[in-house]
């Protein structure tokens, strides 16, 4: 800790570099920048940095700590949601916050780690130990270029022993993931004036039948309960959002030719995503067969869910760090949204979620991160890699989500 305080002045002078890096995604702009700042901080930081170069602007950073086999992964993204005000990527230091685009989701979250790293190697890693971190540039868009590179290029060792990526979850430790699930549904139909409305095919009115039978199964997806703990004021069920968008019609005194809707879910750890999808898609067939009704679904997003128990060793010991740098219980729950640890937990790797920003401020005007907060996850960071790289895991069971 004493080592992390020493270096506040730095790790917010790297926050603020970060955030002034504009990586807005949607579109994803500013990430071979953005990856240049990194390769330096860590390179200055003896984190061993490369930069791998991705079609287009997509960038990964990766780096390490030793070169041992016994390996655990910090993984973080460095692009952000778009601002609602430019001045968001000024960084403003001051009673004790940095306040700006990312500080919370989760470019602090990245210097935590990245200092974490350093501090593990500062008090002593064992030889076969490995820290390995991967930054990459997509994850507000569902990370299927950088983690999915990670994944498919065999650069995610199935053998590590624990992954961590210091989302917002305000010093709660995430040891599970929602998965999500997005189609948008296209009913076709065939326009015609409103004078020769008998000519035409009405998409609107195909679209409710089409839609309807999906009304009772969002109700049985909100019944379903997760045996996760789930963060007060958090629903225990699977959300299922039907016409979060929807639209058509060309003019209100014309029969519409085309209707479209989406559908979005976010399920518990237990659910299996691709089943859900093909339940979905069944549903949306068979009433529009009975309707009569043509259709077409594209899927927009596929995330698995991902979860760790508490009774792994790899989330005992995670808990005992947080207790020994914060002095308080650890708290563990499920994150409402989707996490980067389903890439590790697909591959059987214990796989968490332990941050300093919080959850309600990320993605908002008022984004910001504690300082403090920003050095304690970095201790626990350094204190977890360390203890785990030491410890004894001969018979380290596999994670496998329930
Ligand atoms: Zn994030």
């Amino acid at each position: 800790m004493e080592w992390i305080e020493d270096r506040a002045d730095e790790m917010a002078e790297l926050v603020a570099r970060l955030v002034a890096c504009r990586t807005e995604n949607p579109p994803g702009r500013g990430l071979p920048e953005c990856a240049a700042i990194l390769h330096d901080a860590m390179d200055r930081l003896g984190l061993a940095p490369e930069i791998l170069v991705l079609p287009g602007d997509a960038r990964v950073v990766r780096g390490a700590v030793g070169d041992g086999d016994r390996i655990v992964y910090f993984h973080g993204h460095f692009d952000v949601v778009p601002a609602q005000d430019p001045a968001q990527f000024t960084a403003v230091r001051g009673g004790g916050r940095i306040t700006g685009r990312g500080t919370a989701d989760m470019k602090g979250g990245i210097v935590s780690m990245l200092y974490g790293a350093a501090a593990a190697r500062a008090s002593g890693l064992p030889e076969d130990g490995r820290i390995v971190i991967h930054l990459v540039c997509d994850e507000e868009t569902g990370s299927t270029v950088g983690s999915g590179y990670l994944r498919h290029a065999g650069l995610i060792d199935p053998r590590a022993l624990a992954m961590l990526t210091a989302e917002q979850s305000g010093e709660v430790i995430w040891n599970a993931a929602k998965g999500a699930l997005s189609l948008r549904v296209t009913v076709h139909g065939r326009s015609s004036h409103v004078g020769q409305a008998f000519k035409g095919v009405n998409s609107f009115l195909h679209m409710l039948k089409v839609a309807a039978p999906l009304e009772a199964y969002a109700e049985e997806m909100s019944d379903r309960r997760t045996a996760y703990r789930v963060s007060p004021g958090e629903a225990p069920g699977s959300m299922v959002v039907i016409g979060g968008k929807s639209g058509g019609g060309s003019n209100f005194n014309v029969v519409p030719g085309s209707t479209y809707f989406t559908v979005d879910g976010r399920f518990n750890p237990e659910e299996d995503v691709e089943a859900e999808l093909t339940r979905i898609t069944r549903l949306i067939s068979e009433a529009a067969l009975q309707a009569g009704a043509e259709v077409t679904i594209d899927v927009t997003q596929v995330a698995a869910p991902a979860g760790t128990t508490l009774d792994h060793p790899a989330a005992v010991l995670l808990g005992e760090c947080v207790t020994e740098v914060t002095g308080a219980p650890a708290r563990f729950e499920l994150c409402a949204g989707c996490l980067d640890t389903r890439w590790y937990d697909q591959v059987g790797i214990p796989a968490f979620g332990y941050g300093p920003g919080l959850f309600e401020v990320s993605h908002g005007p008022d984004e910001y991160v504690e300082e403090a907060a920003l050095h304690r996850v970095a201790a626990v960071y350094a204190r977890y890699a360390n203890r785990l790289l030491h410890h004894d895991s001969g018979t380290w069971p596999r994670n496998s989500t329930p």
